[in-house]
């Protein structure tokens, strides 16, 4: 029996994930419908979107860049309302006539229309790992009042809810797991000494190996900070403490991740490194649909490999198991610094060991601040972190 129409908002939508999405999208008419899609400045990518997909809304990230959409989709007959800014964001998010928020805005911009869309009590899919990373406990409950389901996209979690108990709810624990194990890819420095890591350039950092993704993201695989802030993404959405995660690198990626049971049984699923598995799967979930990815050929990737990861050339990911540890405000602080710093490498004004360093400073001086107790809170703290940040690439520059 074909399921009833699911209507989609997707933040982010000229994104990497906001593309795999669409492609997903495409594949499958008849079965989704895009109400609403996103973007920040790319006036000419959203425009295109949206006479592909005829969304009722779009929404872009300031006022000029909303004339001009929208001036071009009047002039193609295109009946699609155009809207700018933080608050259009959140209301496409938690509108009515949308059941599922594909959550795929890069960094700490995504946390407020991800909270919309929990308080409104949407299935959502949630790529934007910083929205759990700066807020868990605030997100979480946004979702549990509201209703709302969280379907992870980040592969890693998105494998970790395939390996657990079908009916297993985010943010609660789950008895009989012993262990969560996250794969990591390496990134392009897996090899890489020191000195070479020292003059890295950000070509270098966002040629990934085996994903293709935004430069932020790629920065964040390159330092292993991705590995970090997904460590804290699985400790909320899993409600497994620090001491009972762990990180492997897999350079394959073929395995996406594992979930080790008390009995001695150990379960990962299994793919080509392709982000529309986990973008069907939430996309469908419960059901399975073609995301267009082709199968996996055991015997042509012959063997897995997996190895511990080197804390020392690595230490971003240090740093989210000290924060995880730490709690409280850290993993915000962490976060933001981190943000801060790469946006500065990405411009050529940081080396990329700085980017550790400044993150390290940050959550140095943040102690053991408290959690941010709201939406609010936790965007103080966010700035105050950035504000540091920038302070620190002040003094390095000097
Ligand atoms: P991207 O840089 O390719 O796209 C980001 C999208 O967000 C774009 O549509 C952009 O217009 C929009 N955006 C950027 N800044 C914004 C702002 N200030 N306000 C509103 N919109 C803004 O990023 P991506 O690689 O698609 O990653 C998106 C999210 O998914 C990130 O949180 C990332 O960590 C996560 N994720 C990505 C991958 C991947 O393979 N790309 C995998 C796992 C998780
Ligand atoms: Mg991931």
């Amino acid at each position: 029996m074909q399921s009833a129409v699911r209507t989609l908002t997707i933040l982010g939508a000229t994104g990497s994930i906001g593309l795999s999405t669409l492609d997903v999208v495409a594949r499958h008419p008849g079965r989704y419908r895009v109400f609403a899609l996103s973007a920040h400045r790319q006036v000419d990518a959203l425009v295109a979107l949206c006479l592909r997909h005829r969304p009722a809304c779009a929404v872009l990230g300031d006022a000029s860049a909303a004339a001009a959409a929208r001036a071009r989709l009047v002039a193609a007959g295109c009946e699609t309302d155009v809207f700018w800014g933080e608050a259009a964001l959140a209301e496409v998010a938690a509108h009515p006539q949308v059941d599922t928020v594909m959550a795929a805005i890069v960094g700490a911009a995504g946390l407020t229309p991800a909270v919309a869309a929990a308080r409104a009590g949407k299935r959502i899919l949630l790529a934007n790992k910083e929205s759990l990373v700066m807020a868990g406990e605030v997100f979480l409950r946004a979702c549990r009042e509201g209703g709302a389901t969280v379907l992870p996209i980040d592969s890693e979690h998105n494998a970790i809810f395939q390996c657990l108990p079908a009916g297993q709810r985010t943010g609660a624990a789950t008895p009989g797991v012993r262990r969560i194990v996250l794969t990591a890819s390496g990134g392009p420095f897996r090899r890489a000494s020191t000195a070479e890591m020292l003059q890295a350039t950000p070509e270098q950092a966002c040629a990934h190996p085996r994903w293709s993704m935004g430069r932020k993201i790629s920065v964040d695989s390159a330092t292993m900070m991705n590995k970090g802030l997904e460590l804290i993404e699985a400790s909320y959405l899993f409600g497994v403490p620090e001491s009972r995660l762990d990180v492997l690198v897999h350079p394959q990626s073929i395995v996406h991740s594992m979930v080790e049971y008390e009995d001695g049984s150990m379960l990962a699923q299994l793919g080509n490194p392709d982000m529309r598995t986990p973008i069907a799967h939430a996309l469908a979930h419960p059901e399975r649909i073609d995301s267009g990815v082709a199968p996996l050929s055991p015997a042509a990737v012959g063997s897995l490999e997996f190895e511990a990861p080197d804390l020392q050339r690595f230490p971003c990911l240090r740093l989210a198991h000290e924060a995880l540890r730490a709690g409280g405000a850290a993993p915000c602080v962490l976060n933001a610094a981190n943000e801060v710093a790469v946006a500065a490498f990405l411009a050529g004004d940081l080396r990329f060991p700085g980017i550790a360093a400044v993150a390290e400073a940050a959550l140095a001086a943040s102690g053991s601040r408290a959690a941010g107790a709201d939406v609010d809170e936790v965007l103080d703290i966010d700035r105050e972190a950035r504000s540091f940040a920038r302070g620190q690439l002040a003094r390095r520059a000097a």
